[in-house]
């Protein structure tokens, strides 16, 4: 071990997983704790669980307090950023929790929150395809949908912390109804819960059309990724839906592009994993509706740092110089 190496504690918090790490400045993930979230147990296991895996990893590591930047968190959901505070986390049934407080008072270290697809672009700023870009993108497609927006060197926030809300751009005014009240949204077509959504739509609708591999089980519980695997294998009805879906995301994207004039756009997340032929559609409509000019400027790449990429951020937030938004710009790793 390097004993001039800075290190921060990344932390993210998701509806499913808890992830705790310890990275170094180069992106290293020195050792890593995983628990589940199971935020059906209540508030108070949950947070025993976040706290346990910081332990842990401190433990594991072995590495001294005083080479330790902070602790970073990447959490979805509404976040004050000044306060360190939690203010809304629907898959975590979290409102107004002082996280940063509690966990700086758990381990005598600073404490930064952003929200995932924040931590995440700044994952691909600083160790990623978009290494040193200043006018970058991040697009993560799971079960939602969001983005992470560096425009100008500087990281979108907006006035409370809530931009880039991606997944919840109006795509069809006539659309079904989505999980925040709207109609239409990018998510309800184009996200993991949309795909396995419209899967068994089109298999009550029209039986076994979609041969996917499900014979065992209620048509309920078709998962997005087996329709990912099936469109991959030619599967009609599968493609027909991943295609939809890659469409109404390649909309999505010529709206971004106008908006922010990338140099990048950098797609993640488990349906983007799962498969080649979703981002292959969002290209071919991106050459069908983007304005040439600025379509000419722009790069369409696949993230390469997988799970980790929002654990990898948070701990990225103790790695910028300056962690203010407007010191953004001046605050590139140099490596
Ligand atoms: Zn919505």
């Amino acid at each position: 071990m390097n004993t001039d190496q800075e290190y921060a504690i990344g932390l993210d918090i998701g509806g499913t997983k808890i992830l705790a790490a310890i990275i170094d400045r180069n992106g290293n993930v020195l050792n890593q704790s995983q628990t589940p979230t199971s935020p059906e147990l209540g508030y108070e296991i949950t947070m025993e669980r976040v706290l346990t895996a910081v332990r842990t990893v401190l433990a594991d590591s072995q590495v001294k307090r005083n080479r330790i930047r902070g602790i970073g968190v990447a959490t979805a959901g509404v976040i004050n950023t000044a306060t360190n505070e939690v203010i809304f986390a629907n898959n975590l049934g979290w409102e107004d929790v002082p996280l940063g407080q509690i966990i700086e008072h758990q381990f005598g270290l600073p404490v930064q929150l952003n929200n995932d697809a924040s931590t995440a672009v700044i994952a691909e700023s600083i160790w990623g395809a978009g290494r040193g870009i200043d006018d970058l993108i991040y697009v993560t497609v799971s079960t939602g949908i969001g983005a992470g927006i560096i425009s100008g060197g500087r990281l979108m926030t907006g006035v409370s912390d809530s931009a880039g809300e991606f997944g919840h751009i109006t795509i069809r005014d006539d659309g079904p109804r989505c999980g925040c009240g709207n109609y239409g949204c990018l998510e309800t077509y184009a996200s993991g819960t949309a795909i396995a959504r419209m899967a068994i739509e089109q298999m009550k609708q029209s039986g076994p059309r979609a041969r996917l591999p499900i014979a065992e089980r209620a048509i309920s519980e078709i998962t997005a990724k087996e329709v990912i695997e099936a469109a991959e294998a030619g599967e009609p009805g599968a493609v027909e839906i991943i295609k939809k879906a890659g469409y109404y995301l390649g909309v999505g994207t010529v709206n971004l592009i106008h908006l922010f004039n990338p140099s990048m756009i950098v797609f993640g997340g488990g349906v983007i994993g799962g498969g080649s032929m979703i981002l292959a559609e969002v290209e071919r409509t991106l050459n069908e509706r983007c304005i040439e000019g600025m379509l000419q400027n722009v790069r369409i790449s696949k993230s390469i740092l997988g799970n980790e990429i929002s654990v990898k951020g948070a701990a990225g937030l103790f790695f910028l110089d300056k962690n203010d938004n407007s010191g953004f710009k001046q605050s590139r790793i140099r490596s």
